[in-house]
């Protein structure tokens, strides 16, 4: 078994990064567990350099192994913002609602052949003294509704549509945002190396 912090306090996004990471093979725990985990500040300009930052400050303070993430969505019309920002896009951290509203606002008129948008996900592994390990990324594209729908996921799901399903991820079953998501990606590429850097230990 191999001890790992996941170095996040959103929920939906550990729901998501456990799916990933088979209980047989990993303990995980995450940071409302562990009373004595920091907050670490997003300073970064890139979702690298925030997973990075994420990954290596909390693995620091632990002296623990930390897998952290960051993500965000990209919107081509909007020149890739809310970006690095995309939490705290409408002013107020994990404000899902207002951001979405601010979203919709911002694409107001544009068309719907050009609101098309990625996600995108950084995936960082800082060792117990805070050395970066690993580091893989994911993306997953789609378009920006004009309305909201569905109640799955979190985030911008209910305005981020899947092409290929006419469907937004709140609309979809978990099993096929797994299959298809900037962080499954992300985590997909991650898993053989981790699997590797475990037998050398
Ligand atoms: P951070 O990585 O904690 O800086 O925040 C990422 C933000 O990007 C979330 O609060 C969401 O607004 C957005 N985001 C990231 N991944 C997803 C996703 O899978 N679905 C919906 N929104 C997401």
């Amino acid at each position: 078994m191999f001890d790992l912090v996941l170095g996040t306090n959103n929920a939906k996004k550990l729901i998501e990064l456990r799916l990933m990471l088979p209980a047989e093979h990993y303990s995980l725990h995450s940071l409302a567990e562990i009373p004595d985990s920091i907050d670490v500040e997003e300073t970064g300009e890139t979702f690298s350099e925030n997973a990075v930052l994420k990954a290596t400050e909390q693995a620091k303070h632990l002296g623990r192994w930390v897998l952290a993430e960051d993500s965000g969505l990209a919107v081509d019309a909007l020149g890739g913002a809310p970006g690095v920002y995309s939490a705290r896009y409408a002013g107020r951290h994990g404000d899902d609602e207002a951001n979405n509203a601010k979203l919709l606002s911002e694409l107001a008129d544009v068309p719907m052949e050009k609101r098309t948008a990625r996600y995108h996900c950084e995936v960082c592994l800082s060792d117990p003294d805070g050395n970066v390990r690993i580091t893989t990324g994911g993306v997953c594209g789609g378009v920006i509704r004009t309305e909201p729908s569905g109640s799955g996921g979190f985030g911008y799901d209910p305005l981020f549509e899947i092409r290929e399903y006419h469907k937004t991820f709140a609309e979809l079953d978990l099993t096929v945002k797994r299959a298809l998501s900037h962080r499954s990606r992300a985590l997909r590429e991650l898993l053989p190396k981790l699997r590797r850097l475990i037998s050398q230990q």
